[in-house]
């Protein structure tokens, strides 16, 4: 059983990395931008609420993001654990996802954060957005939701270090050689 945050700045592969860790772990991966992006593309009213926010680069609002995590972690996939990636990513959401847990008499086991630098999370972005056409995938947009991650979701991160509970991990390397990191970093983390 493990409850765990992936916390990384965009580029940074969290999403990648998410989806071998919930292989591995055997818990099920929730990605609040995948929920999102799959809300857009049925076009349903919570896709087009978020779309205006999502193409510019923002964050969708608190009170809107906060209601569907909800919404998510009380379904019957969680009882064996999560692993959340992309949320929370301020630190109003932090106070949410707190009472959330506190409800279910639940705690986090680790929260994990992918680092990178930026100017190399650019240059992967730019080249993401050639292949897969990402509607938040240009330069100006890039730079902003970086911008928001070091003003916004670093405090997150300080948190959870307060906390004891966060484990840092260099996100640049191989795919698989991240992901060999990543998961000695968990096992450390959970044994202490
Ligand atoms: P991601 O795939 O995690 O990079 O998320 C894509 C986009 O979805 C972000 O740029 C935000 O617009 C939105 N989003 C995802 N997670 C959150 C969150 N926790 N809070 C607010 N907006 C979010």
């Amino acid at each position: 059983m493990t409850r765990m945050l992936i916390i990384g700045p965009p580029g940074s592969g969290k999403g990648t990395q998410a989806e071998r860790i919930s292989e591995r772990l055997g818990v099920v991966a929730i990605s609040t931008g995948d929920i999102f992006r799959a809300n857009v593309k049925g076009e349903t009213p919570l896709g087009i609420e978020a779309k205006k926010y999502m193409d510019a680069g923002d964050f969708v609002p608190d009170s809107v993001t906060n209601n569907m995590v909800r919404d998510r972690l009380s379904q019957d996939d969680v009882e064996n654990g999560f692993l959340l990636d992309g949320y929370p990513r301020t630190t109003a959401q932090v106070d949410f996802l707190d009472q959330i847990l506190a409800e279910g008499e639940q705690e986090l086991d680790v929260v994990l954060q992918l680092t990178a630098d930026d100017e190399v999370l650019v240059a992967r972005l730019l080249g993401r957005a050639k292949e897969t056409g990402r509607s938040d995938d240009n330069e100006t947009v890039i730079r902003h939701r970086l911008d928001l991650y070091h003003e916004q979701t670093e405090a997150v991160v300080a948190k959870y270090a307060e906390r004891g509970i966060l484990t840092q991990v260099d996100g640049i390397g191989g795919i698989d050689e991240v992901t060999d990191r990543v998961l000695t970093a968990i096992e450390s983390a959970k044994a202490v």
